[in-house]
């Protein structure tokens, strides 16, 4: 019986060699993007360029959801772009709308008097929303280990020789992000006051070398500062833990989304800032990357001679988070020279 215990064991053995793949398993990664039948030629856009820069090398997947069905005409706009496996998800009722205890009538009103940029918009709340606290929960993510979210009308101007994914695996990264702007404050009157009170309820969340300092002005109120969430790449299972999972429960719980207009970029942000170490954190500032209104353009990377832009013409530099990240302060080349013309 022993000689048979020994036989079974190295048959086992051998039976899972076999199994093993020549390389290390790649990672369950997939570009993720919420979107509209409208935003057809603008997600074509994107794909052609996510396809040409990166993509055809790498064949990962990309996954497609909206708030209502999605057009055959869609669906065969976008596969005819890659060759990549395309999926396509609906959402359902508490994905994308109010949760109960929200006071519709409230949320009418402030979107009737508000005065910011989409107050007076329902559905780019239910966005907000969804891409806060529910994307990462669809079914057809529930595999993923990460996700890379892409939008429609958006530019990818560098060639990227790696894999973000592996690279993110390889380096213990959680977070990945490109830009970093300034948030309009008063979209957020609450949020910061919110999340201090989380602070305190669930102090055990915080991360003792947490870089709240980054997201905070000299008074420990929120300056503003926050990734720019129409890219990022996730490791997620930072939206699957209990530290996320409570902080977006409590935001969800105070109304926010729809007696104010947060959006999901300060949400990521101040939860990335409380949960993670800086380390935890990767600043893709090789992957040249435009969305409309702003724009990175590497200058310094040794991917300089593959990328398709002008870094004079993308200074997303000039924010003072990407300074605050530590990196030396912006000059502005054209005042300068506008003042040594001048003075
Ligand atoms: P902005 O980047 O803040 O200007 O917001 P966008 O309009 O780009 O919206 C962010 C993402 O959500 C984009 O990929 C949009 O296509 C998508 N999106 C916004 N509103 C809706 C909506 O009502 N339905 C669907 N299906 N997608 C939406
Ligand atoms: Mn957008």
């Amino acid at each position: 019986s022993k000689n048979k215990a020994e036989f079974s064991l190295d048959s086992n053995k051998l039976e899972a060699s076999s199994l093993l793949p020549k390389s290390p398993p790649r990672k369950r990664a997939a570009m993720v993007s919420l979107v509209r039948n409208s935003n057809l030629f603008g997600m074509r856009q994107t794909i052609q360029q996510i396809e040409d820069r990166f993509n055809k090398k790498y064949n990962y997947p990309y996954i497609f959801l909206n708030d209502v069905p999605f057009t055959e005409e869609f669906k065969q706009g976008v596969r005819d772009l890659t060759s990549s496996e395309v999926s396509f998800g609906i959402l359902d009722k508490e994905a994308w709308g109010y949760p109960p205890h929200v006071d519709q009538k409230k949320a009418a009103e402030v979107r009737r008097t508000a005065k910011y940029m989409h107050a007076g918009n329902e559905s780019y709340r239910f966005m907000c929303r969804f891409q806060s606290g529910f994307v990462y929960k669809h079914p057809l993510l529930k595999d993923l280990d990460y996700y890379w979210r892409i939008e429609p009308d958006v530019k990818y101007y560098c060639e990227l020789d790696y894999d973000p994914f592996e690279f993110m695996a390889k380096n213990n990264k959680i977070y990945g992000w490109n830009m970093a702007p300034n948030e309009y404050m008063e979209t957020i009157p609450t949020l910061w006051e919110t999340t201090r009170k989380f602070m305190k309820e669930y102090s055990h969340h915080v991360n003792d070398k947490n870089i709240l300092k980054w997201v905070t002005d000299k008074d420990g109120n929120y300056n503003g500062c926050h990734f720019w969430t129409n890219f990022e790449i996730v490791n997620l299972s930072f939206y699957r833990s209990a530290a996320y999972t409570d902080y977006f429960n409590y935001l969800d719980k105070a109304g926010g989304f729809f007696y104010e207009r947060w959006g999901d970029a300060p949400v990521h942000t101040l939860a990335a800032a409380m949960f993670l170490s800086k380390d935890q954190i990767h600043h893709f500032r090789d992957i040249g990357y435009y969305h409309p209104a702003m724009g990175s353009c590497p200058a310094e990377s040794d991917r300089k001679g593959k990328c398709v832009c002008d870094p004079k013409e993308h200074n997303e530099m000039k924010y003072r988070c990407r300074e605050a990240w530590g990196y030396p302060p912006y000059v502005d080349q054209e005042k300068a020279a506008e003042v040594r013309r001048t003075a």
